[in-house]
């Protein structure tokens, strides 16, 4: 089975950033990747913008550079490559000076109104610099929309002052705080199991699911990225964000459509009925760590710390037990934890039913498990519905617990788009249903300040856990004590 591609209008994308590391790995290889599908329309362009000088020469051959880099050789079809490169331009721009401002302009007015894009993949202390920019150089037409990456902020205040500062130059609908885990496919196929199919739905809730676990684990350590992330930490780098964006999407009403505002407003809701966590509650509900030294891909890493080059006490780890009040989730915990330098990579949602109320089966036929949905993120995506089933053959009544498994590579014959593929096509559609809306990302934050501030009141410190593990013991006695367990990797 394979998927059918539209092509989008034609557009300008312009990339602010477009010599950095997101831009090299992620934004330009999914770009290509819309070229080689055919999505791409006459007279797109891409247009790298940042301060270092280059020609539109220079650009194509570091574009080239980065395809060759981050796509397999085999996905470099030559004329393909050649129609990109020819979308490629650059400008030399400087978000703090006028520099380059009116080459840009000239670039971009070419009298076809055409959607134009522009995406900061730029540090977040410069989106106020370039949204203004782009209101004095007069460079907003009736289809322009405007791209932002995370960090939206390191606390609620900050966030807000974000938001005002973009706010004042575009209106919200022209705004795409982009969350790339919305993008995946497994994460849209959620909504497609929940609302597409007859048979969830009716059990989704509390009289029927026991308990939730969402995990994002990486197995890597710092890996260059030091200064923000000894200052953000594991709760405002990947709870805030991904692993609450997760939770709503599990834990939401069905929307009365696909429409952005209808499925934003009904995330939102989960968002403001999660149950704060405070300095009351904050060590009890939750678990911080900071790896240590410790075997990774089978070699040897030094500790956090170590690869820091000072003492810190920011966490790599975080494990939460998240409650949402409300009808449908009451008494249902949401057992969120994320980290670095894991026993391996890998991202899932497990939905874990009630066992069965009564066995009709004797001792001999073995332990009934409860049914388990296992949504998986990464690597290799798809759903597995646990079951118990019949062992077969003649020996008696004996029972199994195993898998219905639908990997998506293997049903499917199509490549797995990146998460960035779609999202950046959705914006030329003008569609946000995958974006979050600025009171989405402002309630996150309402609900990971406070647990920021009791972990600072109460002292709460980085329990150390050995890299290439699962985390600090305390992350395991937080869900055991509760006569549950972590969902095994299988
Ligand atoms: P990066 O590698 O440091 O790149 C920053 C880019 O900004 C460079 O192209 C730089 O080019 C440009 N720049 C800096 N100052 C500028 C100015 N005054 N005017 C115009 N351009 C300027 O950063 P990154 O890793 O790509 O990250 C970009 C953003 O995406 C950040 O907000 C980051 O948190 C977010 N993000 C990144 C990733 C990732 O995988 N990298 C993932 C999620 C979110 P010049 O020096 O030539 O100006």
């Amino acid at each position: 089975m394979s998927s059918q591609i539209i092509p989008v209008e034609p557009f300008d994308y312009v990339v602010f950033g477009g010599t950095g590391d997101l831009a090299e790995r992620k934004l330009l290889p999914a770009l290509y990747h819309r070229q080689l599908a055919g999505q791409l329309t006459e007279p797109t362009r891409i247009i790298g913008a940042s301060r270092t000088a280059m020609t539109n020469e220079e650009y194509r051959n570091y574009t080239l550079a980065a395809l060759k880099e981050h796509l397999k050789a085999e996905e470099l079809e030559e004329t393909e490559v050649a129609n990109f490169l020819a979308r490629i331009h650059y400008v030399s721009v400087d978000a703090k000076s006028d520099q380059g401002w009116d080459d840009l302009k000239k670039l971009l007015d070419t009298g076809k109104d055409i959607v134009r894009a522009f995406y900061l993949a730029v540090s977040p202390s410069i989106f106020g610099d370039i949204a203004d920019k782009i209101r004095d150089h007069k460079l907003i037409t009736k289809s322009t929309r405007i791209v932002v990456e995370k960090p939206i902020g390191r606390d609620l205040a900050s966030a807000q002052a974000l938001n005002d500062t973009i706010g004042k130059v575009f209106k919200e609908e022209q705004i795409f705080r982009i969350d790339h885990y919305l993008g995946k496919e497994t994460v849209q196929n959620l909504m497609a199991l929940r609302f597409a199919n007859a048979l969830y739905e009716p059990l989704w809730n509390s009289a029927h699911i026991d308990h939730v676990q969402i995990t994002v684990a990486e197995s890597v350590g710092l890996e260059g990225r030091v200064t923000y992330y000894d200052k953000a930490g594991a709760l405002r780098d990947m709870v805030q964000n991904h692993i609450l964006q997760l939770l709503c999407l599990v834990a939401m009403e069905a929307p009365s459509s696909l429409d952005a505002e209808a499925v934003r407003d009904e995330k939102l809701k989960v968002l403001r009925s999660l149950k704060p966590i405070t300095d009351g509650n904050v060590e009890k509900q939750t678990v911080r760590g900071q790896y240590r030294a410790g075997a990774s891909a089978g070699g040897p890493v030094n500790g956090y710390q170590d690869e820091l080059g000072a003492a810190s006490d920011t966490e790599t780890f975080v494990a939460i037990k998240a409650e949402i009040n409300n009808w449908r989730w009451a008494g249902v915990p949401f057992y969120l934890r994320t980290g670095k330098r894991l026993a391996t990579r890998m991202s899932e949602i497990v939905i874990a039913f009630k066992p069965i109320p009564h066995s009709i089966f004797g001792e001999s036929a073995g332990r009934i498990e409860a049914n388990k949905l296992v949504i998986r993120l990464q690597p290799d995506e798809g759903v597995k519905q646990w079951l118990m089933i019949k062992d077969p053959g003649p020996g008696g009544m004996r029972l199994r617990h195993v898998s219905l498994d639908m990997s998506f590579a293997q049903a499917f014959d199509v490549r797995n788009p990146d998460a960035y593929e779609r999202l950046l096509m959705d914006v030329i559609r003008s569609n946000q249903t995958l974006f979050m809306r600025r009171d989405e990302v402002e309630a996150a934050w309402n609900w990971v300040d406070p647990i920021l501030k009791g972990w600072e009141e109460i002292g709460q410190k980085a329990q150390g856990y050995t890299s290439g593990t699962w985390g600090p013991s305390q992350a395991i006695a937080l869900i055991e004590r509760d006569g549950r367990t972590w969902h095994e990797n299988d």
